[in-house]
């Protein structure tokens, strides 16, 4: 892996004071996987698709369906389970295919992840039927659709278990979410996360938002605690490091590893009440708005293209994804200039290739994603969207 300078400007969200409805409006309410009946709070996606799997009783030898188009957080959760993933090929507009599911169909088949990729939504009423037909559970993953509404129906609601990636949409460290609209979740068999998870839960937000210079007015109370938590914990770490010890989970710290340690552990209370205080409209309408503005902005240049031609109206976007015409070398021009790039599904399941599904290939070569998030402000996206433009002009 290259070194990177760090993205000039937030990847993801980070805590500014119009994040939270105590200073800002938010009247209406936002349809998000929250309305599902049953709700466990947890740390990640990842350990909530595991607990989806075990509530399902996936056991030793089922086969779990799971699109060609992935990461490996949502296939190591399948491991865990000792079951056996079988991909399906996704179409060129990130739709599943339907005619290689069937196919994949067999006694075996017990259960199938569907993924709205970057927000934008799967045909559920169609996946649901086909799941009930053969008698195989259906996982929604809307890690990248917290927000939106599908047939009528909030994200969430098709699948017997859904999960989402709280981290994606909120200003925090950890959070995951397991829901069900129509099985019991026994979320009072959740533990706690610990003290020292949730203080570096809370350190690490705030750390974030001073990094990228919001909250600032915090700054003069807080720089002592945070300095002294960088020593303590580079002195814990000192006197640990042979048992290279980490106080929080892979999926916090930005890597897809899985670690079945954090299943059943709840979401720590900083996140909780991040989560429970941010202006969820506000996350609504910036992402879409922010979304249509790069797309604008980005749709009419040599060398890359958006993915989707339109934002429907009931999609909240995750990021906006961007195809281009010689990845190999834009990437490291524009990740050194300090242009905040994700690359999901950018390195696929053993045994992916193209005969199981070319889209999936292509998209894990050529597509990046730029963040579209709440807390962008309109000089972040300028910079992004010109900086963006001008390599492509210079080095296409
Ligand atoms: C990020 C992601 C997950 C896992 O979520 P974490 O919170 O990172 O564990 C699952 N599915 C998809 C599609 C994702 O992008």
């Amino acid at each position: 892996m290259e070194d990177y300078p760090r993205p000039a400007i937030p990847l993801h969200p980070v805590l500014s004071r119009k994040s939270l409805s105590l200073f800002t409006m938010d009247a209406a309410r936002t349809p998000s996987i929250l309305d599902n009946k049953n709700i466990a709070l947890v740390t990640s996606g990842r350990v909530a698709i595991a607990m989806a799997l075990r509530e399902l009783g996936i056991k030793k030898g089922d086969i779990v369906l799971i699109p060609a188009y992935h990461c490996s957080s949502m296939v190591e959760p399948v491991l865990w389970a000792e079951a056996i993933p079988v991909f399906f090929s996704i179409n060129s507009d990130t739709i599943v295919n339907i005619e290689d599911i069937t196919n994949k169909i067999t006694p075996d088949v017990k259960a199938i992840l569907v993924t709205h990729y970057f927000g934008f939504h799967q045909p559920m009423l169609q996946i649901q039927q086909l799941c009930k037909k053969n008698n195989i559970a259906l996982i929604e993953d809307c890690a990248h659709s917290f927000f939106g509404i599908i047939d009528n129906q909030p994200v969430g609601s098709f699948g017997d278990y859904s999960i989402a990636s709280s981290m994606k949409f909120f200003p925090i460290y950890d959070g995951g979410c397991l829901v069900s609209s129509t099985r019991p979740l026994d979320s009072s068999g959740l533990r706690p996360s610990g003290v020292r998870f949730n203080i570096k839960s809370l350190l690490n937000t705030l750390e974030q938002a001073f990094e990228y210079n919001r909250l600032n007015i915090l700054i003069p109370f807080l720089y002592w605690p945070l300095k002294l938590k960088d020593w303590s914990w580079s002195l814990v770490k000192k006197i640990f490091l042979h048992k290279k010890i980490t106080i929080g989970p892979g999926s916090s710290e930005g890597g897809y590893s899985f670690d079945p340690s954090w299943i059943d552990k709840e979401i720590s209370a900083p996140s909780r009440f991040f989560m429970c205080i941010s202006n969820k409209q506000r996350i609504a309408t910036e992402r879409r708005k922010n979304y249509q503005y790069i797309y604008k902005q980005l749709s009419a240049i040599n060398g890359a293209r958006p993915l989707y031609n339109t934002l429907p109206e009931n999609v909240v976007p995750y990021v906006i994804p961007v195809i281009f015409d010689n990845p190999e070398k834009i990437f490291p021009i524009l990740k050194n200039q300090g242009v905040p790039i994700l690359r999901f599904g950018e390195t696929l399941w053993e045994g992916v290739t193209e005969n199981v599904c070319n889209t999936s290939i292509r998209l894990s070569r050529q597509l990046f994603q730029f963040p579209c998030h709440q807390e962008l402000s309109q000089s972040d996206i300028d910079w992004m969207v010109n900086t963006i433009k001008e390599t492509l002009e210079t080095y296409h």
